[in-house]
């Protein structure tokens, strides 16, 4: 059932945004197909845990739907596992890590949902999740259901290339048996130098740019480079332990955000040459915004 002018900010980790002017949770794949069909063609939005989405103060502008029920889990079979599109990359990735299951180290200390990985090809530098999936399901506004492969979505870092209208349901990662003492320590190394580089103690969204292609600089040194880390606008900074993260200090609005994201852009291209690309979605702004953050070209 679709609900009016929802409150969105502390669905996102970054607890900002204004309000959805329709919200529903899809239990079901006939939930969700019904859903769809009662906004007939409007464009929808899929929020998992909001870990890498900035909503605009004046809200999204579009209906935003979550998956719970039947998307929420996961099952461990011979050698893969399957998930839904709404179970939590973490509890996915603690079963890998508890059975003995390779490859998934990659998703370690990644906030969010399966769906949201499989939007973003969440993972490392070198690795995004698309690398370990064997296929996923998405469904169409129109309420069809495709099966796609690695192949159908050309994965790239932080991102394929699908329809933004299609809805991931579920899919299924490549995930053999290992040995249990090696992949304790893959999953363990790579969660001790994210918690020991990275912001996990107030509200973020992880990386806010892309890093240059290499062997460019990384985007926290072209941040540093540019004297923008721990630079403040109203409750948001740009963290002191990691300059591509941008904190919420308390009752920080999306327009803070821009106005940090903005500025570090210009500096960035005026000092360096290099124009920045941004990491995470942004929801409800204008393209004249979109274009000075340089999320459209
Ligand atoms: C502290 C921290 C550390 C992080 N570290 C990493 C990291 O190491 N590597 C990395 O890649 N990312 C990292 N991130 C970013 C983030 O965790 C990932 O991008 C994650 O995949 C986002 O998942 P989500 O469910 O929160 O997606 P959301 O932020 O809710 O959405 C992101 C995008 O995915 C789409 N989406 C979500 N669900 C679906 C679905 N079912 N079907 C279709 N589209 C969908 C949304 O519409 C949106 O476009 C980090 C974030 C934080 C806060």
């Amino acid at each position: 059932m679709w609900m009016r002018d929802v409150p969105l900010a502390d669905l996102t980790r970054w607890k900002i945004g204004g309000p959805a002017p329709a919200y529903a949770k899809a239990g079901s794949e006939e939930e969700l197909r019904t859903l769809l069909a009662q906004v007939s063609g409007e464009p929808v939005l899929v929020l998992g845990r909001g870990a890498n989405v900035l909503i605009s103060d004046a809200g999204p502008g579009a209906p935003v739907l979550q998956l719970e029920g039947e998307f929420a889990g996961h099952e461990v079979l011979e050698q893969t596992i399957r998930f839904g599109a709404g179970a939590q990359i973490s509890t996915v990735v603690q079963t890998a890590r508890r059975m003995g299951r390779s490859g998934l180290w990659i998703l370690e200390a990644v906030p969010g949902t399966m769906g949201g990985a499989l939007r973003m090809n969440a993972g490392t530098a070198e690795e995004g999740v698309w690398g370990r999936t064997l296929w996923a399901e998405a469904m169409w506004p129109d309420g069809t259901v495709k099966r796609l492969a690695r192949g159908d979505v050309s994965p790239r870092y932080r991102g394929i290339d699908l329809d933004p209208q299609a809805v991931f349901l579920r899919g299924e990662l490549d995930a053999p048996s290992g040995d249990p003492e090696r992949i304790e320590q893959e999953h363990l190394s790579r969660r001790e130098a994210k918690l020991r580089a990275q912001v996990y103690d107030l509200p973020t969204c992880g990386s806010t740019w892309k890093n240059p292609e290499p062997p460019g600089p990384s985007a926290w040194r072209l941040i540093d480079r540019v004297g923008m880390r721990g630079a403040r606008r109203g409750g948001a900074q740009i963290s002191e332990k990691h300059a591509n993260f941008i904190v919420n200090l308390g009752g920080a609005r999306a327009q803070d955000v821009v106005d940090l994201l903005v500025e570090t852009r210009r500096r960035v291209l005026e000092e360096t040459g290099i124009a920045l690309e941004p990491e995470i979605q942004f929801w409800g702004f204008e393209e004249e915004v979109l274009r000075e953050l340089g999320a459209v070209r």
